[in-house]
């Protein structure tokens, strides 16, 4: 049962709040491949040593998905310059041959992950410390656009310099959290991560390829969505199709190029029996059927990279069964694929059908009711007549992101426990 409703004056008065505090808020970007989600959960780990120049994940450093673009130098005359802390961690060892202490200096993301990965460290090898032999670099000596360049890569080493354990150290350092590691050298792994501007926000995306359909049946490509256009739902309590009002674009880019997860799922019956493919970023939510029964309406919202290959999906199977009810369709492949463009229509009832799967309109945090409940001032205002702009100046940033999310996301982030955050 969603909130909208059944909301009390307490509730609406917490969440008006909330959209207060929103409005002092910066602007914000999002879509950030891996990008921050908010769960509890720590899935696929592994345990498996890293081979010699692999790198995790499988694509260049500098791409959504990875560690993102270079957003340029910092200087020691640099106001960002502030923003770099200094590692002063017993657990790690610096090799300090500037003598500046540069190697201590980093980006408050960068240090959260050495931290983790320096207690992974001292737990598996306790006579063994981690070793940090480069951190950021003010001399140069790294290749243009190094992120070394920024404090957001490390090179590290055990201070055993045992080169037996760089795979693994390698692995560990994936575990602990760095959003691109690479097995460098056989001397030393380098890990890096996602700009801190860019961490505490963010909305999960479709691909600007990926269809929806209106209410007269037209299908539309996500750039060619707007707002106000009357799309096919879902009512996530009946499995039925709904059509409902785009109320805002959260994320619109035709040219961001972004790493997504692909879908592949086929209904099982028989001679009648349908795929459809859908694509979205991994921090998106999509529903998976929660039941062994697959004639039974059951669906949990899950992040798109949680779906697993025999996992059912929910397709729209209207045009070849003319049944309004969605199927529960058995995902036959999960691919990892790069695409073009990054959107994001949030609707009224809070869910999208995309490319005939079933979808929510939700990303980042787990808990779709919740991400839902913040949301109702958007569709409060929409009830009442209230159309946002559609110039991108006043209510977008740079890269697309709406004000409205990119808030809620900052705000999230600051007001969930530490350690909440799970990249
Ligand atoms: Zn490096």
């Amino acid at each position: 049962m969603y909130l909208n409703e059944e909301m009390n004056c307490q509730d609406t008065a917490l969440i008006l709040a909330v959209l207060l505090l929103a409005t002092s808020q910066r602007m914000a970007e999002s879509c950030r491949g891996p990008g921050p989600r908010f769960s509890t959960r720590h899935p696929h780990k592994t345990q498996v040593a890293l081979v010699y120049r692999q790198h995790i994940p499988n694509m260049s450093e500098k791409t959504i998905g990875a560690s993102g673009p270079a957003e340029g130098k910092i200087r020691r005359s640099d106001t960002k310059f502030k923003d770099l802390v200094v590692t002063l961690d017993q657990n790690v060892v610096f090799r300090n041959e500037e003598g500046t202490g540069a190697d201590r200096m980093m980006t408050k993301r960068c240090q959260d992950r050495l931290k983790t990965l320096a207690l992974m460290v001292v737990n598996r090898w306790p006579k063994v410390k981690l070793r940090v032999i480069e951190a950021w670099d003010e001399d140069g000596n790294h290749g243009r656009d190094s992120l070394h360049y920024e404090g957001r890569a490390v090179d590290l080493t055990t201070d055993d310099r045992d080169e037996e354990k760089y795979g693994m150290l390698a692995r560990m350092a994936v575990n602990a959290g760095f959003d691109w590691v690479f097995y460098e050298s056989k001397h030393h792994i380098h890990a890096s991560v996602i700009a801190d501007d860019e961490v505490s926000m963010g909305s999960g995306c479709f691909p600007k390829d990926s269809t929806v359909t209106t209410h007269d049946g037209e299908v539309l490509k996500m750039d060619e969505l707007k707002v106000g256009d009357k799309v096919l739902t879902y009512d996530r309590d009946t499995g039925a199709r709904k059509l409902s009002d785009v109320i805002l674009m959260m994320h619109e880019n035709a040219d961001t190029v972004a790493n997504f997860v692909k879908i592949t799922a086929r209904t099982e019956n028989g001679h009648q029996s349908i795929q459809r493919q859908v694509t979205l970023t991994k921090n998106h939510l999509i529903y998976k059927h929660e039941s062994t029964l697959p004639d039974r309406w059951h669906p949990r919202a899950v992040f798109a990279e949680d779906i697993q290959l025999g996992d059912y999906v929910y397709l729209n199977s209207y045009e070849i069964t003319n049944s309004t009810d969605f199927a529960a369709a058995k995902v036959t492949a999960v691919h990892s694929v790069e695409g073009k463009g990054v959107f994001a229509p949030l609707t009224a009832e809070g869910s999208i059908i995309v490319d005939g799967v079933a979808a929510s309109s939700y990303a980042v945090y787990h808990n779709e009711y919740i991400s839902h409940a913040l949301f109702y001032p958007l569709r409060l205002l929409w009830r009442w007549g209230f159309r946002w702009s559609d110039q991108p100046t006043t209510t977008k940033s740079i890269s697309g992101v709406h004000w409205y999310p990119g808030s809620i996301f900052h705000i999230a982030n600051a007001m969930l426990p530490r350690g909440s955050l799970n990249p």
